[in-house]
């Protein structure tokens, strides 16, 4: 999958940079990207697309939108050098979980756990992840107001987490291809904050009942020489739903 990756690179980077300029801001790229998440899963249920396609797609948007997400970060017209330091990253980051994703739900597509052309639930209702176009999608959760570990129990006890409903691989498709263009929106205004000449970072915590242990440490420990801080979904176990901001100077 690196080596697929590797050789499309150009072509992401063209890609990404057309999809930055369209959606403009981290919030709408997200938005966009649950909505397609949600696109590409009723494609593959729906038998619109093989296996193989779908596999393919996947590798691209993921790529794709975190390059977007690091070039609306870095909010230069000439991004391609800041541009180059965040490719080793986005593959780093991404490919591992990803090939590992993939894995399991053809798994699960074979073994019949996902039916093909199975239609008995509709998730175009479900509200998934508020991922139908223009639905904000955190506050809904934080409105549940149970942190993030007590919610990874929960969705493992309804076998949520493991995408073996259509409605919950979409899901997971999303923190693929839509959550972590924050982290990578970070990462962009990081490079441009180092080549500014900023001495230190902070990483600043969203206070509310979501908010891991994590979080709130790094919160507290308040500013730190810059790049001592992994970036907002890096380094604490709200992972890609993370929404801490980082503060340089
Ligand atoms: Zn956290
Ligand atoms: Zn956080």
């Amino acid at each position: 999958m690196v080596g697929m990756a590797t050789k499309r690179r150009q072509d992401y980077m063209k890609q990404a940079h057309t999809l930055a300029q369209k959606y403009k801001e981290q919030p709408i790229l997200e938005e966009r990207m649950k909505a397609e998440s949600l696109g590409l899963v009723k494609g593959l249920r729906d038998k619109l697309m093989r296996w193989e396609e779908y596999e393919r797609t996947m590798l691209d948007k993921t790529l794709v939108s975190a390059l977007a997400a690091c070039i609306l970060g870095i909010k230069e017209n000439t991004t391609n050098q800041k541009l180059e330091k965040c490719w080793p990253i986005i593959v780093g980051d991404m490919l591992p979980p990803l090939t590992k994703f993939l894995a399991e739900t053809k798994e699960y597509i074979d073994s019949g756990v996902l039916r093909l052309g199975d239609q008995t639930l509709d998730f175009a209702d479900k509200s998934l992840l508020g991922v139908v176009p223009g639905a904000i999608d955190l506050e809904t959760d934080e409105l549940r107001g149970i942190n993030p570990e007590e919610e990874g129990t929960l969705e493992a006890e309804q076998s949520r987490a493991q995408g073996k409903t259509w409605p919950t691989l979409a899901s997971r498709v999303a923190r693929y291809l839509a959550t972590p263009t924050f982290s990578f929106y970070n990462l962009g205004e990081y490079l441009v904050a180092q080549d500014q000449g900023f001495k230190e970072m902070r990483r600043v915590a969203k206070h509310d009942k979501k908010t891991c242990i994590d979080c709130k440490t790094y919160d507290e420990s308040g500013w730190s020489p810059i790049g001592e801080l992994p970036m907002p979904g890096k380094g604490c176990r709200c992972y890609d739903r993370c929404r801490c901001y980082i503060e340089y100077r």
